[in-house]
């Protein structure tokens, strides 16, 4: 039995926002090579470390050259779309995301979507770019890590007029009706820490609504750490509780949920399955 971190951010040299406040020490323990032995030591055997910016590609393709059991995503996150619009154009977007798919580590594209919670204003350009790397994930043949925030009738039908890309919806936390939206398009769900918490009632109802075979697990490190290590900077090995809280809603055993989400990890990011 192992498990698979299917959205995990390892790019610690961003966080500097998380890390404010921490002891040097703490910054220490939170370096990659320590993160990854931790996590082995969990069983937490493979994770997907997922791009946000382009300003990423070339410390992420370094993390997974390095460790055989990492592989990476590339794409803008939707919060990033307004500064990517200004920094660079289609052409040259294109050409940075097609160029880093060539690698045989990047196994799929994103995070990508639309989030209307912290950024509406935004919604002009965040459309734009999710249509862009759509069209891209289609031409490279990769599929995509969606995140959708408030913005679920939007992505929903966007993903409608890219029919040929399939994905996961990560870090769900949506209601029975967007699950079922998002099965009908074919795509897995994941979920995170999240529904850990007390308060998530909604989303471990609609957790009852995701047939096995297209479920997935999720750390979303360094943000979200589950109970019972909630306030703690999250990090892959968490990803176990996770699994124990779905095995505990569902009334199935842990191993179970490891294999089916490791499973459905390895036919959806075909990639990885054939770089491990
Ligand atoms: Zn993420």
């Amino acid at each position: 039995m192992f498990f698979v971190d299917s959205h995990c951010h390892l790019m610690f040299s961003r966080f500097s926002n998380v890390f404010e406040g921490l002891s040097d020490d703490l910054e220490v323990q939170y370096n990659v090579d320590a993160i990854i032995k931790r996590s082995e030591e969990a069983n937490v055997k493979y994770m997907l470390a997922i791009g946000t910016e382009l300003s990423d590609v070339s410390e992420l393709k370094s993390i997974v050259d390095k460790y055989a059991n990492i592989f990476r995503t590339v794409g803008i996150h939707p919060l990033e779309a307004k500064k990517h619009c200004q920094l660079y154009n289609r052409e040259e977007i294109s050409y940075i995301i097609k160029d880093n798919c060539k690698h045989n580590k990047t196994v799929g594209i994103g995070e990508i979507g639309l989030d209307y919670h912290y950024e509406k204003e935004s919604k002009t350009q965040q459309n734009e770019l999710f249509e862009l790397q759509l069209e891209l994930a289609r031409n490279c043949n990769l599929p995509i890590s969606v995140h959708s925030r408030e913005a679920s009738d939007d992505t929903i039908a966007v993903l409608k007029n890219h029919s040929a890309v399939k994905g996961v919806f990560h870090c769900f936390s949506g209601d029975e009706h967007f699950a079922k939206q998002a099965l009908d398009l074919g795509f897995y769900i994941s979920i995170s820490g999240v529904i850990t918490y007390k308060k998530a009632t909604e989303l471990q109802n609609s957790l009852r609504y995701i047939p096995l075979d297209r479920l997935m697990i999720e750390t979303d490190c360094p943000f979200l750490a589950p109970t019972p290590v909630r306030g703690k900077l999250n990090e892959p090995a968490f990803v176990i509780y996770v699994a124990e809280k779905i095995s505990e809603l569902l009334n199935i055993s842990v191993e179970k949920i490891a294999d089916v989400s490791s499973q459905n990890f390895f036919n959806l990011f075909k990639k990885a399955h054939f770089n491990r």
